[in-house]
């Protein structure tokens, strides 16, 4: 595993601490080892004010029948500190550990990492209202369900971000300058929507993702696409779900660049790739509750977080 073979001073330190230019260094360097990277695009920061949560709920009610904007409020979702390139917030959901007991396992949900695929998005609205209810510590949860909000929220929806990046092939796979650029070309035909970026996180919304990781540490992902219908699967355990509600387990491979060869291939980290069958319509409720109670019990009897966090990051060899 080349990755293993890293110079990072994490293990030194809880990663919490580092910046997030520091982070992105080192996930860079980790898995992309002596490929010449060039340095993300400084014009993604743009001096934008930032929406707040009220505004960008109002924008998501305006896009998305299933979410209206009172509604969306009611989940408190607090803006990061990632902007996306049109300088919108990723808004982020914690359920947190419960006093009487220990979470066993970190799950990091993530929708709309496509920002046409519209179901993504509302679905993890959906799930949230479940967890509203009726979070009872089982997992500590970290939740974005709009990833990718400059591809949703402008007039025409579009897969990639505003920079025209397919952000689900712009993660830093193992030699991404050479693997993406080539898949690309020859096997899309250079489609558009399928761009990698010129650089690894060289997107601000991709490079939120791999950040999240390293600051939470999740011990397994999930990931909600449309609109293949089916379940997808990296990582350990040999044994992933067989089916979640009606969506049944394809295992389609990885892509250069794509989160599933990033956490699930790459950094052993579980990841479930849910691809509902439409993107402009949402499953009926009782498959949403299928889907979401299926996954919870699939985590719950296949995902431990054995160690405590902070020995965590002991798991990287010394350098
Ligand atoms: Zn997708």
């Amino acid at each position: 595993m080349l990755w293993l073979a890293t110079t990072a001073p994490l293990h030194a330190e809880d990663p919490s601490n580092l910046s997030s230019q520091e982070i992105m260094n080192e996930i860079v360097q980790d898995a992309v080892q002596g490929h010449h990277i060039p340095e993300p695009s400084k014009k993604t920061e743009k001096s934008i004010p930032s929406a707040s949560t009220s505004e960008m709920c109002a924008k998501i009610g305006a896009k998305l029948r299933s979410v209206d904007p009172a509604w969306c409020m009611q989940f408190q979702l607090q803006p990061t500190d990632a902007r996306s390139v049109n300088g919108l917030p990723i808004l982020l959901k914690e359920y947190p550990p419960v006093p009487s007991r220990t979470p066993q396992a970190r799950v990091l949900l993530l929708g709309g990492i496509h920002g046409d695929e519209y179901s993504s998005v509302s679905i993890v609205f959906k799930w949230m209202e479940i967890l509203n209810t009726h979070h009872s510590g089982l997992f500590h949860w970290r939740i974005a369900p709009l990833v990718n909000p400059d591809g949703l929220l402008r007039d025409n929806a579009q897969r990639t971000n505003a920079h025209g990046v397919d952000l689900n092939r712009n993660f830093p796979t193992m030699d991404w300058q050479r693997e993406s650029r080539d898949y690309w070309v020859n096997k899309t035909n250079s489609d558009p929507r399928r761009f990698p970026g010129p650089a690894p996180l060289s997107e601000p919304e991709s490079r939120w993702v791999a950040e999240e990781i390293e600051r939470f540490r999740p011990n397994v992902i999930v990931s909600v696409h449309a609109p293949f219908g089916l379940l997808d699967f990296d990582g350990p355990p040999t044994t992933p779900p067989e089916r979640l509600g009606a969506l049944y387990l394809t295992l389609l491979g990885t892509y250069p660049g794509s989160l599933g060869r990033f956490a699930g291939i790459q950094k052993k980290l579980p990841i479930i790739t849910i691809e509902l069958p439409f993107s402009g319509v949402l499953p009926n409720p009782t498959e949403i509750n299928t889907i979401w109670s299926d996954m919870v019990n699939w985590i719950r009897g296949h995902v431990f977080d054995r160690k405590p966090r902070k020995t965590l990051t002991l798991e990287r060899p010394k350098p």
